[in-house]
C-alpha cells in the first residue's frame, strides 16, 4: 500500500485502491486460520492482488472505466474473486483499462490514462494497462486481467510482465463484465511464469454459473513451470508461426524474438515453421465478430438498471427511449460507440451473411489452421506485439493502426487456445519486448514449461 501511495500520482494504474477492505480481508483470513478453519495454508495466502475493473467485486465500485457504470457497487463477487478470497489473497483495488476493455493503450479510459512505468510518456498497452503497470511498478505482486483480443498479453509485452490468457472456458467468466462473450477470458498478470501458474491454479476450474466453463481439473501448471525452470526442452517441438513472424514488426522486436528462438533450440527444443494461412484474416474477422457481440452485450446499459441515468432536457419528450439515448450519449465514449455502431451494422438483416456469417467462416478456418499446426508442433510461438510501447496520442486518431497491435494475439481468442506473453529483454529503444507461446486447447501446461525455461 505504501508503494501504491508513492507510485500512483505518476502512473494512475488504479481506479480505486481498497486499502481498508484489503486489511479487513487479511485480518479475517488470519482469524480463520488461527481458529484452524482454513486447513492447510494455500500457497498464495497473504499475497495481495490487483483486479482489472472489468471484474465485479462485492462492495467495491466497479466501472469498466466507463461513465455509464460510475458509482455502481456490485452486490456480488465474480467467481474468481470468491476463489481469491478463499485462498487468503487480499484485494488491493481495481485497475484502469480502456472503457469496457476496448482498446490497446488504456487511453480510452473515461477516467484518464495509465502511464507505462518504463517511460511515463508512453502507454502501458491495453486494454489491461492498469493491471500490467501495477505489477511492473511493484504496486502489486499479482493482478487479474481480461483478454478478448490480447488485453492481458499485449500490456504484458509493453510493460515487461507475464500475461496469460487461459484456454477459453478454463477460468470462470461469471462476474466478468461481458465485452465479446465468445472471446473473453480472465487470466493472470505477474512478474514470473511460476507466479502466473500458481495464480491460474487458484482461479481456474469448472463453475456451474458459467455455461461455457469446461468441466475439467486445472492442468498441473506450477509443476510444468517448475519443470521448465530446469531448462531442458529435449523432445519438445516448437512451431514458429510463419504469418506472425515478419512484416511490420519493429526490428528490435524481431531481434529479441529470434534470440529467444535460439535459446529454445539451445535448451534442446526442435523448432519448425508452421503455416497458418488464415491468420492473415484474423484481425478483419475479429473486428466483425467482436463488435457484433459488443453491440449485443452493451445493450443492457440502458439507464434503467445500472449506474448512470440522464433524463432528456426540458422541451424534449420525457420518454424511456429518449432517456436511453441521452444516457448512452453521455455515458459511452467514442470508441465504445464506434464498436456498437459497427456491430449493429454487421448484424443487420441484409448484411448479416456478408459480414457476420463470413467472419464466422473465417473463424472456423483459423481453428483448422491451429489444428494442423498442432499436428506438427507441441507449442506455437510468435512475438506478442509488433512494437514496443508507443507514445500517448500516437495512435488515437487512427483506429486501424491501434487495431494492428492485436495482430499476433487475436488468433488464440478466435480459437479458444491458451496463450501467454513473457518478457524477452529490451528492444534497442530500451523498452520491453514480449514473446508469445500458444498451447493447444485445455493444455495450458504445455505452454508453461517452455515459457518458464525461456524466462530462466
Ligand atoms: N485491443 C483489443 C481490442 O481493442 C483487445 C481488447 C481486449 O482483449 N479486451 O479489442
Amino acid at each position: 500500500l505504501n508503494v501504491i501511495d508513492a507510485a500512483e500520482p505518476g502512473l494512475h494504474a488504479f481506479l480505486k485502491v481498497s486499502a481498508d477492505e484489503a486489511r479487513a480481508q487479511a485480518d479475517e483470513f488470519d482469524k480463520k486460520n488461527i481458529a484452524g478453519e482454513v486447513g492447510s495454508l494455500p500457497e498464495l495466502a497473504g499475497v495481495p492482488i490487483a483486479i482489472k475493473d472489468m471484474i465485479v467485486t462485492k462492495g467495491i465500485e466497479t466501472t469498466a472505466a466507463s461513465k455509464i457504470l460510475e458509482g455502481w457497487v456490485p452486490p456480488y463477487d465474480a467467481t474468481v474473486i470468491e476463489k481469491l478470497k478463499a485462498a487468503g489473497m487480499p484485494i488491493l483495488g481495481k485497475t484502469n483499462l480502456d472503457e469496457f476493455a476496448q482498446g490497446s493503450s488504456t487511453e480510452h479510459s473515461a477516467f484518464g490514462p495509465t502511464r507505462n512505468p518504463w517511460d511515463t510518456s508512453r502507454v502501458p498497452g491495453g486494454s489491461g494497462g492498469g493491471s500490467a503497470a501495477a505489477v511492473a511498478a511493484f504496486e502489486a505482486p499479482l493482478a487479474l486481467g481480461t483478454d478478448t483480443g490480447g488485453s492481458i498479453r499485449q500490456p504484458g509485452a509493453l510493460t515487461g510482465t507475464v500475461g496469460v490468457k487461459p484456454t477459453y472456458g478454463g477460468v470462470s467468466r461469471f462476474g466478468a463484465i461481458a465485452m465479446a462473450s465468445s472471446l473473453d477470458q480472465i487470466g493472470p498478470v505477474s512478474r514470473s511464469v511460476l507466479d502466473a501458474a500458481l495464480l491460474q491454479e487458484v482461479i481456474g476450474g469448472h463453475d456451474v454459473r458459467d455455461s461455457t466453463s469446461i468441466p475439467m481439473e486445472v492442468p498441473a501448471l506450477s509443476k510444468a513451470a517448475r519443470e521448465g525452470m530446469r531448462r531442458d526442452l529435449k523432445g519438445l517441438k516448437v512451431g514458429l508461426i510463419k504469418q506472425l513472424g515478419g512484416d511490420g514488426y519493429q526490428p528490435g522486436v524481431k531481434q529479441r524474438f529470434n534470440e529467444g528462438v535460439k535459446l529454445l533450440q539451445d535448451m534442446g527444443a526442435e523448432v519448425v515453421e508452421v503455416d497458418c494461412p488464415h491468420f492473415d484474416y484474423a484481425l478483419a474477422a475479429y473486428y466483425i465478430i467482436m463488435p457484433s457481440e459488443v453491440s449485443s452485450n452493451l445493450a443492457r446499459y440502458d439507464g434503467m438498471r445500472y449506474g448512470l441515468r440522464v433524463m432528456p432536457p426540458e422541451g424534449v419528450p420525457q420518454t424511456a427511449a429518449n432517456m436511453m439515448a441521452y444516457t448512452r450519449e453521455a455515458g459511452f465514449g467514442d470508441e465504445v460507440k464506434r464498436r456498437i455502431i459497427l456491430g449493429i451494422y454487421a448484424l443487420s438483416a441484409g448484411y448479416y451473411d456478408a459480414w457476420y456469417g463470413k467472419a464466422q467462416q473465417v473463424r472456423t478456418l483459423i481453428i483448422h489452421d491451429f489444428e494442423q499446426a498442432f499436428e506438427k508442433a507441441d507449442v506455437l510461438i510468435s512475438p506478442t506485439s509488433p512494437s514496443t510501447a508507443f507514445r500517448f496520442g500516437e495512435k488515437m486518431d487512427d483506429p486501424l493502426s491501434m487495431y494492428m497491435n492485436d495482430i499476433a494475439t487475436i488468433p488464440a481468442n478466435m480459437a479458444g487456445t491458451p496463450a501467454m506473453s513473457i518478457p524477452a529483454g529490451l528492444s534497442d529503444d530500451g523498452l520491453p519486448v514480449g514473446f508469445q507461446f500458444i498451447g493447444p486447447q485445455k493444455r495450458d501446461d504445455v505452454m508453461y514449461k517452455p515459457a518458464a525455461a525461456l524466462e530462466a
